[in-house]
Order: structure tokens, then C-alpha cells, then sequence
């Protein structure tokens, strides 16, 4: 794992999801074979495997300060490219810092994760008028999660952590996205832990070999894709789970 340390020049960015989005890191340890945030090698030069390096943006706290007082209030997501609780976050401390911030200037947050070291933040996460802690949740079993999702928290600990935030009066919710092999049982799993539940379909060809490999391109099909709408519709409305399907 290449770590460099970078001044980046600008860190609050506007995002076609909400408003805003705050990444305190340029790419991802957790390493997910399907992660669209690769693109981002690209515009940095990077040429290492996605998930094989992170530049720690050392001054985003400073910049974002700046840069807060100078924007229109709007949502901002934590993070967009990168899960801004990734393990060097325990070292570094950006996010918490960036979250610092969001919270004296009081504005609406969106915190998106697969770890369960925000509940690090607990604190300061309640310290905000508007926030929410959303979690991906891509599949129920852990044999699937660590074909797709080799570096990440195992799946179990993030509902556990959905349940604790809920408990906390947090709001919560989580991102069946993209959906991989044998989601059902989450439906189950989720229930009473959090708000609501989004659901997308597996939309990019960065793991397409992961499939093949292991023999799961059944679950890359429109055959696929529709079953599971139908199964997922009706379990989540007969435990009344509010969901949205995003295809
Ligand atoms: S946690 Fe999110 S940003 Fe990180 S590698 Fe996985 S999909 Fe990409």
C-alpha cells in the first residue's frame, strides 16, 4: 500500500448526487473489485491497482474551513470516491476534523461507509441538526462479500454498527448497491435498523471477471436483476421497510 501524504487544492466539490461532496482521501484500501471510484486514477496519474494507494489530503480541514465561508449551504457527502472511514482514517483523522467543521457552520451531512469505526464519531455526530449515516450492504454472505469486497468489514459488523447509530437517534440507512449474489436475507437483517433501504443494480464491468471466475454470471443478468426487484418489493413491504429500487 502506497500512502502519500498531498496538499490538495480545493476539497469542498460539487457533486451530482447532493450538493456537495468532502474527500479527504484520493482512493480506497477497502479495494472493491466493482468500485466505480477508480475512475479517479485517471485524474491523478496514479498508475498502481485501485485499492494499492491513498493520498492523504493533509490539509482538507483547512481548505474546507475556507471554503465553507465562501459557499451556499447545501448537503454534503461524506465521501463519494473514497469510504472516508477507511483504516488510515484511524491514523489521520481527516474525516472527524472535516466532520468538525460541518458541524459549527451546521451543514446537512450525509456520511456513507462500509466501517464500522464511525461510531468513533458518535459524539460529534450528534451534534448536528441534519445528518444521516448510510451503510452498503451489498449481499448477505460473507463468502460473496469477500469476492467483491476483499479489504472490507465484514457484513455483520455493519448492521450491527446501523443498529447502534439507530439506537443513538441517528438516521440511518443502507445501500443495497450495487446488488450482488443472495441479498434476500437482508431484508431481515436490516429491519428496525434503519430508515430506509436503496437498491441499484450492479452497473459498471470492473468485476465482470470476478464473475466469471466464480461462476456467478447469472447474477450480472436482467433475469437476475428483475427477480430480485420482485422478491426484495415484496419482503421489505410486508416488514414494512421503506425501500426505493434505483432501477
Ligand atoms: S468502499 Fe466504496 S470507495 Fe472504497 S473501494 Fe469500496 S466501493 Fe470503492
Amino acid at each position: 500500500m502506497i500512502v502519500n501524504e498531498i496538499s490538495a487544492k480545493t476539497v469542498l466539490s460539487k457533486s451530482r448526487v447532493f450538493d456537495y461532496a468532502v474527500n479527504p482521501y484520493v482512493g480506497c484500501e477497502h479495494k472493491c473489485t466493482y468500485c466505480y471510484a477508480r475512475f479517479i486514477k485517471r485524474f491523478t496519474g496514479h498508475k498502481e491497482a485501485w485499492g494499492d494507494f491513498v493520498d492523504v489530503k493533509i490539509n482538507a480541514p483547512e481548505l474546507l474551513e475556507r471554503e465553507i465561508q465562501r459557499k451556499k449551504v447545501g448537503r454534503v457527502w461524506v465521501s463519494g470516491v473514497c469510504d472516508p472511514y477507511q483504516p488510515l482514517e484511524k491514523r489521520y483523522g481527516l474525516t472527524k476534523q472535516c466532520l468538525k467543521i460541518l458541524s459549527t457552520f451546521q451543514w446537512p451531512v450525509t456520511i456513507q461507509t462500509k466501517s464500522p469505526l464511525v461510531l468513533r464519531d458518535l459524539p460529534l455526530l450528534k451534534t448536528f441538526n441534519d445528518i444521516e449515516v448510510g451503510f452498503t450492504v451489498t449481499t448477505s454472505e460473507e463468502r460473496i462479500r469477500r469476492i467483491f469486497e476483499p479489504c472490507t468489514p465484514p457484513i455483520e459488523e455493519r448492521i450491527r454498527t446501523l443498529g447502534e447509530l439507530k439506537y443513538h437517534n441517528i438516521r440511518t440507512f443502507a445501500m443495497i448497491a450495487p446488488m450482488l449474489p443472495e441479498p434476500e436475507p437482508l431484508v431481515l437483517r436490516l429491519k428496525g435498523k434503519v430508515d430506509r433501504v436503496l437498491i441499484d443494480r450492479m452497473n459498471y464491468h470492473y468485476a465482470d471477471s470476478q464473475y466469471k471466475l466464480y461462476g456467478l454470471q447469472h447474477a450480472l443478468t436482467e433475469v437476475f436483476f428483475s427477480e430480485k426487484k420482485n422478491t426484495l418489493s415484496h419482503a421489505f413491504s410486508r416488514e414494512n421497510v421503506p425501500f426505493q429500487f434505483l432501477y
